[in-house]
């Protein structure tokens, strides 16, 4: 059976071990790639991918992965998702691009009146669509300087917002993502997480979400001054930091001190959103309204998309030609986020998720109650993970993370590891996943576990 008469939509939902992992065929075109791909460009599995679907990869090799990846958050809608598919190949046999900048098309209108009406809060909103989420971050940086005319940008600890100038600057992790690449963009603030985990354990007692906020605002108002700060970035879920979700009551207090302050209150959705912790934006589960939400990942069923959307007196505030690029608003891209968006609403993959979620939780409770250096379970949704340490402290262990994600591969299930200290095995499957698969991919992880501790 070649791809093409499968589809990626129909490929039997099951794991398949056909050869080692990565295979022959995997192997010679491993070797191809160090030729000629640069080297800064990693990859968790060098297993080739020739078709996905539901919850699985298939390799060059006809191996089948089970995916607890997505892409990083990117096919919740399921890889090949026909809602997706069929769209897309529509508009691509209509026209590929025009420029929405020189002529127009209605997808895009379409894909910003669908994000208006579905990101937090029933104001009157405007998008801007752009092609990655570092793209995104940037634009809301500047929509917010240009609306408050101040500079200062306030971010976090542990905070991924991505690779470019700006976002290297608001990212927090130095290696991989930042060391010798600087200079960076100046009047970038970096203020601490909650980070339940290490903060209760730290403090020897529980921190509420409020204590952890007033920590930020006190950096704030020493160093910076809020009536000089343009815009606070936070991811609602942290996702390369570790999938840190912050005490109850952090986020809320965050954004009454924005709105007090006229700070732009911008939600980094680019990972958390569209449906992946269980709400159709991550923001919801604390009744955030965010003044600006960049989104990305899991908006267009994997097409190149990215968007801002904010309150329309925040997004008018830049006049005609400040905002843009070639590319942005594909008219490929947009119709796949049409598919995309159509599958969240019409497929029930919000509720999917939560019950996705539950499985995960509980399989991540029973690794924890076999294994002590799972120190902490935690996430939301779709969007779980467990972090690992050295028995008996709160010490990293990186290794055994790894070592779990290599007899995952090795068996396969794609699992990815990250974290601040690379010590967190992250859970972000596709919501098309079966249940049976989930389990499986988990029996696998288990015994990981006791291969990697024995
Ligand atoms: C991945 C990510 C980005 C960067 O998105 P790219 O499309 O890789 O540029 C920004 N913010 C968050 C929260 C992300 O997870």
């Amino acid at each position: 059976m070649t791809v093409l008469e499968t589809g990626g939509d129909q490929l039997p939902q099951e794991r398949r071990i056909v050869t080692e992992i990565p295979g022959p065929r995997s192997r010679e075109l491993e070797a191809r790639r160090k030729r000629a791909v640069a080297p800064g460009v990693a990859s968790s599995l060098p297993a080739y991918i020739v078709a996905a679907g539901g919850g699985v990869l298939r390799d060059a090799d006809g191996n089948q992965l089970i995916d607890l990846g997505s892409g990083i958050a990117v096919t919740t809608v399921g890889n090949a998702n026909p809602r997706v598919v069929a769209r897309a190949k529509e508009q691509l046999d209509a026209f590929t691009h025009t420029c929405f900048m020189v002529n127009p098309y209605e997808g895009y209108v379409e894909v910003a009146e669908a994000l208006n009406r579905l990101t937090p809060g029933d104001h009157e909103k405007r998008t801007v669509l752009l092609n990655s989420g570092a793209e995104a971050v940037e634009n809301a940086v500047k929509i917010a300087r240009v609306h408050t005319g101040r500079n200062a940008v306030v971010v976090f600890d542990h905070a991924y917002h991505g690779r470019t100038n700006l976002t290297m600057a608001m990212t927090s992790k130095a290696a991989p993502y930042k060391k010798g690449f600087g200079p960076f963009a100046g009047e970038v603030y970096r203020a601490p997480m909650s980070y339940p985990y290490r903060d209760d354990a730290a403090a020897g007692t529980k921190v509420s979400g409020e204590d952890a906020a007033a920590r930020v605002i006190e950096m704030i108002d020493r160093q910076i001054g809020a009536d000089d700060v343009a815009a606070l970035v936070i991811e609602p879920i942290q996702g390369e930091g570790g999938f840190i979700v912050p005490a109850e009551g952090f986020l809320p207090a965050l954004a009454e001190y924005a709105k007090a302050n006229g700070i732009v209150f911008v939600a980094d959705e680019v990972q958390a959103g569209f449906a992946r912790t269980g709400a159709m934006f991550a923001s919801e589960h604390e009744g955030i309204v965010p003044d600006l939400v960049t989104t990305a990942k899991g908006i267009a069923g994997g097409l190149p998309l990215a968007a801002v959307t904010g309150r329309a007196e925040i997004m008018d505030a830049v006049g005609a030609g400040g905002l843009g690029g070639t590319y942005g608003g594909n008219p490929a891209a947009v119709a796949a986020a049409l598919g995309a968006i159509e599958a969240y609403e019409s497929d029930g993959l919000v509720a999917r998720a939560r019950e996705i979620g539950e499985i995960l939780v509980k399989r991540c409770e029973r690794l924890q109650a076999q294994f002590p250096e799972v120190g902490d379970v935690r996430g939301r949704g779709a969007m779980q993970a467990v972090e690992l340490v050295r028995r008996d402290s709160l010490e990293p262990n990186p290794e055994l993370a790894k070592a779990v994600a290599q007899h995952a591969g090795a068996n396969a299930v794609l699992v990815l590891v990250t974290g601040t200290f690379g010590n967190v095995l992250r859970f972000l499957p596709p919501l098309t996943i079966s249940d049976a698969l989930l389990h499986e991919a988990f029996d696998v992880l288990e015994e990981g576990f006791a291969a990697a501790l024995r």
